[in-house]
């Protein structure tokens, strides 16, 4: 391991290390839903704190309308470190982050992962999507069928919040901000032990 690599809030492994204010760790309790988003913003590189930004207000919003208010909920990301101009982080950043993700969901124990946006799920679902995220994350929903798992903790992705707070739609004109709603709840039904399927 690289110097910096064992100490979570000096860590220098990847090259995002040099624009970031801070490093943004994970908060919130252990044993019930963990969030996992993309990146920091600038709102949280300032702050410290994860998902304090509009996209971040828009999922605490989600998840409080079906009972789980912010304190009640773990987030973290899938880098730590703002991406200079809120670029998508790299290859090479999300791989040097990983054991980081890896570490804060081991020490978390979430009884659900919810995967806000393609690249948080694409971290924990080993399952492909060519047919477009949204398609994936509205059939992985459905309650029909036992959901995907990371770390023997089951996952459910679900859009990137941006979209729900600009209120964007699908190409069929359904606003994506139900899809989210839909995912949500599908976790938080998990969360609360109302999905009996197994896992997969
Ligand atoms: S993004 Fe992750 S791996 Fe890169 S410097 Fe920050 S904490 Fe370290």
């Amino acid at each position: 391991m690289s110097v910096g690599a064992s100490d979570p809030v000096r860590c220098t492994v990847c090259r995002l290390h040099r624009g970031r204010t801070q490093v943004v760790l994970p908060d919130g309790p252990a044993g019930g839903l963990l969030a996992i988003g993309e990146a920091p913003g600038q709102q949280e590189d300032a702050t410290g704190i994860g998902f304090v930004g509009r996209a971040g207000r828009t999922l605490d919003a989600v998840l409080e309308r079906l009972g789980v208010a912010r304190q009640a909920y773990a987030r973290t990301n899938v880098v730590r470190c703002r991406p200079p101009d809120n670029r998508k982080p790299r290859a090479d950043e999300v791989l040097a982050c990983r054991p980081w993700l890896e570490g804060a969901v081991r020490d978390l124990r979430p009884r659900v992962i919810l995967a806000v946006g393609q690249s948080a799920a694409a971290q924990v679902m080993s399952v492909q999507w060519g047919a477009g995220y949204l398609d994936l994350v509205e059939e992985v929903i459905s309650a029909s069928r036992p959901l995907p798992s990371y770390q023997g903790v089951p996952v459910v992705p679900m859009p990137h919040t941006s979209p729900l707070a600009w209120n964007r739609r699908r190409p069929d004109g359904t606003p994506i901000r139900e899809l989210g709603v839909a995912a949500a709840a599908r976790a938080v039904a998990e969360l609360i032990g109302d999905t009996p399927l197994p896992l997969r």
